[in-house]
């Protein structure tokens, strides 16, 4: 029988890693683990707590009493906070703006991958996020780094924010975007970068299908050697 095997996708904001994920673990029966959503359910307990985001003690705290819990579900997986589906919540504007913030805290990261990493060690993984192929499973089967033009990434946002009846300025989304690409790549814990032996995958200008079948026959190639 085979162990368990882990996929590491990574990548900056808007790239696709959530989608191309969803759909290969889906394809190949692993665990999909959001981590990104991890980071946003803590970001939602600061904001519902009442605790400032850049308040790192109160935060820390905060971190024993925050049980986060996925759960599958059509067309998407269920996200859980203590028993608060927040599925919906944790992609809210004020969320994805203050993420980074909380992201960049030592004993958020500590705690967080510990979590990975305990979900990986048990299941067959597809994982996605920014520290995955550097620092939570650095002995990934297979490491994607995956990117595509700031362009047509806010694009891509801007399209599913239509699809959700959300009216916002491109312009917006691609600042943002930025911004939060350069906290995520700056801070000093496991920032986003490509690890060593990631394979460079760029979605500029590709379909769902292309992605998806050039990734799919990279992890096939690798199971069956
Ligand atoms: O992937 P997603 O855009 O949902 O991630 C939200 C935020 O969570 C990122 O911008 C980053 O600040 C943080 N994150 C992280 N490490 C990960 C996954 C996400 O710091 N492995």
């Amino acid at each position: 029988m085979m162990t368990n095997f882990q996929v590491a996708i990574d990548g900056p904001a808007s790239a696709g890693k959530s989608t191309i994920a969803k759909i290969l673990a889906t394809k190949l029966n692993f665990v999909y683990v959001d981590t990104g959503a991890m980071y946003r359910t803590i970001t939602l307990a600061t904001k519902k707590n009442g605790i400032a985001y850049n308040d790192e003690e109160k935060i820390k705290k905060l971190l024993s009493q925050t049980e986060i819990r996925f759960e599958p579900g059509t067309p998407v997986q269920r996200v859980f906070l203590n028993d608060t589906d927040v599925t919906d919540e944790i992609r809210s504007a004020e969320v994805t703006n203050n993420v980074s913030v909380v992201a960049s805290f030592a004993d958020v990261r500590s705690n967080l991958v510990n979590r990975q990493r305990e979900i990986a060690n048990s299941n067959s993984v597809i994982m996605d996020g920014r520290d995955i192929g550097t620092t939570v499973l650095p002995e990934a089967d297979i490491k994607i780094f995956l990117v595509a033009s700031v362009d047509e990434r806010a694009q891509r946002r801007y399209k599913e924010n239509v699809a959700k009846g959300m009216t916002t300025d491109l312009e917006t989304l691609k600042h943002e975007i930025e911004a939060r690409d350069y906290k995520d790549s700056h801070r000093q814990i496991s920032p986003l970068t490509q690890a060593k032996d990631a394979i460079l995958v760029d979605t500029t200008g590709q379909s769902i299908d292309e992605v998806v079948s050039k990734i799919a026959n990279i992890i096939e190639n690798k199971i069956s050697f």
